[in-house]
């Protein structure tokens, strides 16, 4: 587990503190995929980097299975940062060595005791790469060279996987198949996995539990599930609405979100029919969250019952809210 105790980061810039991290307080559970998600400049990354140490915070304290990180002799800090690999947007790796070279640095440096060749193997072959461990990194796709970051960086086994925009400069079929194998990886090695994106259609497929960043600060920390179906903060609110309908500004209108247990169609009908109001549909998106499928319709209710319409859509456990 990694705890993260009112952490905060300040720059000096001339004679101001700019502050990029404001207090901050985090849980990390094993075995958890973690998404962390806001605009560029939010402060996900230096949140990413003061759990393995590579950004000393201003204030607080990191804790990783108990241990004060900050607390250790820089060479105990280093240490334990073996214990997280780390994979990036730009794949960082070694262009002068190939595949089975860029991996056997990595075990090298984390001084890697068993045989390193049948790890080496081991690995191209979890990550899909077996047959081209002579290639160089110029000569992978995206794709294969994020396989090749992510093979380097389970490498030692680490406890954690700390990944910042690591789809970000794929494409978007390429980028789910990462998705894809970092759901296998995390179910074979129950590694807990850190994942930062500003693509929260990415994390739906992944995570299962999202922190909303946002000038520095959490604003949102949900389950999966419930980012989607009951979003509290209104950027997160825009987030949902970027994946499933952007209103125009002039129209009012309802938003109901419902997951498979109650799909919408029956129950609306009924609704116009008992309390005799009027329906415009405007637009309606289904939207897999994780194994699950959720409903999104937005309407406009017209009609003199217009308050028990909506109530009798929440007592078929709808959620409805105004979108205005
Ligand atoms: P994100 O990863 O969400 O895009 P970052 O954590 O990289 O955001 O950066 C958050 C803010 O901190 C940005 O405004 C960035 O310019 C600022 N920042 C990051 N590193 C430094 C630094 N070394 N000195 C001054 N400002 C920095
Ligand atoms: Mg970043």
């Amino acid at each position: 587990m990694i705890e993260l105790l009112n952490i905060s980061k300040a720059y000096q810039q001339k004679k101001e503190f700019l502050t990029v991290l404001k207090p901050t307080h985090l849980s990390i559970h094993d075995g958890e995929i973690l998404g962390i998600v806001g605009k560029s400049g939010a402060g996900k990354s230096t949140l990413l980097r003061t759990i393995n140490g590579l950004i000393k915070p201003t204030t607080g304290e990191v804790f990783v299975d108990g241990i004060s990180l900050f607390s250790l002799k820089q060479k105990d800090i280093n240490r334990m940062r073996h214990t997280m690999g780390m994979i990036f947007q730009h794949f960082n790796l070694i262009h002068s060595m190939d595949a089975y070279n860029n991996i056997k640095l990595a075990l090298t440096i984390g001084h890697y005791q068993d045989d390193i060749d049948s790890r080496i193997h081991e690995l191209l072959y979890l990550v899909g790469l077996n047959g081209k461990e002579h290639r160089y990194p110029n000569q992978l796709s995206g794709g294969e060279k994020q396989r090749l970051g992510i093979a380097r960086a389970l490498a030692n086994k680490p406890k954690y996987l700390l990944c910042d925009e690591a789809t970000s400069a794929l494409d978007q079929e390429t980028a789910h198949e990462i998705i894809d194998l970092l759901k296998e990886i995390q179910q074979k090695t129950k590694v807990t996995i850190v994942f930062i994106s500003h693509q929260i259609d990415v994390i739906k497929d992944l995570c299962t539990r999202v922190i909303i960043m946002d000038q520095g600060e959490i604003i949102e920390d949900q389950p999966i599930k419930a980012i989607f179906t009951h979003p509290i903060h209104p950027k997160t609110k825009s987030l949902v609405h970027s994946l499933t309908y952007e209103k125009p500004n002039d129209v009012i209108a309802y938003e109901l979100i419902y997951d498979q247990k109650n799909s919408g169609e029956a129950i609306l009908s009924t609704m116009i029919k008992i309390y005799h109001v009027d329906v415009n549909i405007l637009f309606a998106k289904t939207l897999k969250i994780q194994e699950e499928w959720i409903g999104y319709l937005y309407i406009e209710i017209h009609g003199d019952d217009l308050k028990k319409a909506i109530q009798y859509l929440k007592d078929q456990r709808i959620e409805v809210s105004l979108y205005a």
